[in-house]
């Protein structure tokens, strides 16, 4: 299983705040690592079942 509590509005990236990637261009200074949007929110702990994460 995995937890993630970060997630991305964009392009519904899912992971962690060690995953985030920095910008300091930004307001935030995080940007989400896959799209680099900054439409990411720490939604709380979640956990996601192996299957779940499969495309
Ligand atoms: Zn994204």
């Amino acid at each position: 299983m995995t937890w993630w509590n970060w997630y991305c509005y964009d392009c519904k990236w899912r992971g962690v705040a060690q995953e985030l990637a920095e910008d300091f261009d930004t307001e935030e200074g995080w940007v989400c690592p896959k799209c680099n949007s900054i439409k990411i929110e720490d939604m709380g702990w979640h956990k996601e079942e192996d299957e779940n994460t499969r495309d």
